[in-house]
């Protein structure tokens, strides 16, 4: 699946996500992945951990580099299994 590979290569961290988060972020990013949908221009994919109180969110976010326009935010509560 090409989308998986990009993300291997673009996501730090991307191999610490279970298989059921990797299935839906890939599906859900696949169609943004590449391009932003708003203005063609390139899209960066991170992904982040975010420490609240006790909890633990990691967050996909896909970013266009041109209109900075937050493509698209995956986030979940969790355990990163
Ligand atoms: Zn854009």
């Amino acid at each position: 699946m090409a989308g998986a590979r990009v993300l291997e290569d673009r996501v730090e961290g991307w191999d610490d996500l279970s298989l059921a988060r990797r299935s839906e972020v890939l599906g859900t990013l696949r169609l943004f992945l590449e391009w932003c949908p708003t203005c063609d221009g390139a899209v960066n994919v991170e992904r982040a951990v975010v420490e609240c109180c006790c909890r633990r969110y990691v967050v996909v976010a896909a970013t266009c580099e041109e209109c900075t326009d937050r493509v698209l935010e995956v986030g979940s509560e969790s355990s990163l299994y």
